[in-house]
Order: C-alpha cells, then structure tokens, then sequence
C-alpha cells in the first residue's frame, strides 16, 4: 500500500462548543476550547485554513448513534435527569432539557460526526484528520458518564465496517493518551480481538486501575498522580515502539490527544509541563507516519485554560509536518 502523508485535515464546526447558562460553575472545563484553538489556528493561517478544512455540516443523527448505543438509552436522553448523570451535576436535572439538547447533546452530537467523517476521510484519502473535538471515552453502549455521551470511536469502527470500509480481517488501533482511562470504550472492544487498546492513564483518578490482569492487558499502563514530564516520556518512548513491534499494522489508528496531562489540569492528576506535552504528540505522529497508518485525532479531555493553545500547536505541527 502506497500512503503520502500529505494533505492533512482539520474536522472542525463552530457547533462543537457547550453553551449552557453558569455551565464554568458546574465543571471546571474551558467549554469554548474548540472554538478558541479555532481562532489561534485562523490567526496563524488566515485564509489558508479553509484548504484544510473538513467542514461538519450536521449533527449525526439518531439512527446512526443506534449502531453503539441502546434505543433505551438515546430515548433516556431526552429527560433531563439522565442528562445530568452523564455531566455528573446534580443542579443540571433542574434545567429544561430543550435547553440542555441545545446546549450539551447538539454540541455532542456535531463533535460524534466530526470522528466520524475524520475516519472515513481518513481511510479513504490514507491520511491523517485531526477532529477539533471528539474523543469521548467514558461512554458505554446503554449509559454515559464523565461528559461523555457518545461513543465516537466505537461508533465510527461499527459504521466504518458497516460500509465495507474495513473489512473483518483489517486490525484498528487506539492510542489513548488523555490522563485518565477509556473505561467506555474498553467496554465496547472487551471481545474484540481486531482493536488493541493502548492507554496511558492516572490511574489514582476516575475511573481507576483496569481490572484486567497486566499479562492479558499489556499496553494499559497505569500512572501514578503526579507524573512529571520525564517520567511520562520515558514511558511513551518504550512502550509505545513495543505496541507496533507486538501488533500487525493497522488499517486505521485513533489518537486520543487528551490535553488533561498537563500540570495544573484540575481533574488530569498528572504534571507534564507544556513542552512535554506537545513532544508526546509528536512522537506519537511520528510513529504513526512512520508506519503510515491513516489516523483520526481527537481532542478528548483537557479542562486547563491552555488546552486550546496545546490543540492550536497540535493542528499547526500536523499541517506543517511535510
Ligand atoms: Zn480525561
């Protein structure tokens, strides 16, 4: 297979953002993040953006969230006491749920269709699209937790062999980096031997240690809180060359670039300071371009006001990467 790495794309829609009123009281998380790494992107491109842009025109829809979530659960949705069980917010259930729809579900929704049309760019043009969004890992076939209500990866593996795109014998990657554990996610490829799962993870934060048994499960790697940059990036720099030794090569990896491993995060746990965290996306793309394997990036959790600035610097190394 022949694969230039050239023409990465950026998915990206003004929608993604959460609106909701005293939402930064509720949870401690920059809601205009993707619209903020949007802006710093513009300002540093201008109108050469728009040649990397993979625009996301509508929110998926119902019928396709069916294909990794429960009818009970998407019906349940639509009261506002489960929404807020997903956001974990007590005072959420109090709010009217066309306002919660709009304000967190919508959004949700149009980040789901950006993974989406990320993995199907990506297979089909063999290329790497970053989602400015995305990356929601807490979320299980007939629940959601942690923020998460949907389960873009998983959903995007069902729709992407529904459609032929890969076939029963083609293997697909996660590299999950966000600081703590794709606990929903693990649970959708549990007896799916064609998904490796790497995740280094915090495991002294929700959702806490795998339970598996290490010998079966050995690229999840738990970390202690605290983590410093060194130590973090030694880690990376052995296992992650150990995962591509052990696995064949994938048709299609996802990178869950989680920017809650900063320091300072305020639910990440983990201390790697600025420049660390862009040198972990960066051996990360490097060895993915290495091995030319076409890639969907997402953006998942990062709750510090410089997770924007570590989304903008991601996207900029990834079109200026030759
Ligand atoms: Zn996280």
């Amino acid at each position: 297979m022949l694969l230039l790495l050239v023409n990465a794309l950026l998915a990206y829609s003004p929608h993604y953002d959460f609106h909701l009123p005293g939402i930064a009281a509720l949870h401690p998380f920059d809601v205009k993040k993707y619209s903020r790494a949007w802006g710093v992107l513009l300002q540093r491109f201008g109108d050469e953006l728009a040649k990397y842009r993979l625009q996301i025109d509508a929110p998926v829809s119902l019928e396709t969230l069916e294909l990794a979530h429960s009818h009970e659960y998407l019906a349940s949705l639509s009261h506002s006491a489960a929404i807020s069980r997903v956001v974990e917010s007590s005072l959420v259930k109090w709010l009217p749920a066309s306002l919660l729809q709009k304000g967190l579900l919508i959004p949700a929704k149009y980040a789901v269709a950006g993974t989406l049309a990320a993995a199907r760019t990506a297979i089909d043009d063999q290329t790497i699209v970053f989602n400015l969004g995305g990356g929601f890992h807490h979320a299980f076939r007939d629940h959601g937790e942690g923020f998460c209500f949907f389960s873009d990866a998983a959903l995007a593996i069902q729709l992407l062999r529904a459609e032929k795109r890969l076939g029963s014998a083609d293997e697909v990657l996660m590299i999950d980096l966000d600081a703590h554990r794709g606990n929903g996610f693990e649970s959708y490829i549990a007896s799916d031997a064609m998904v490796h799962n790497f995740d280094m993870y915090n495991f002294q934060t929700y959702p806490g240690l795998h339970p598996g048994d290490p010998d079966r499960f050995p690229f999840m790697l738990p970390l202690r809180a605290g983590t410093e940059t060194e130590g973090y990036l030694d880690i990376l720099r052995e296992e992650l060359p150990r995962l591509f030794a052990h696995v064949k090569l994938p048709k299609l990896a996802f990178y869950n670039a989680g920017t809650d491993i900063l320091k300072g995060d305020k639910l990440g746990g983990l201390s790697v300071d600025y420049n660390g965290v862009k040198a972990r996306d960066h051996f990360v793309l490097d060895m993915l371009a290495t091995h030319k394997i076409p890639t969907v990036i997402m953006t998942s959790g990062g709750y510090s006001k410089d997770s924007y600035r570590l989304i903008a610097d991601l996207a900029q190394h990834l079109l200026e990467t030759p």
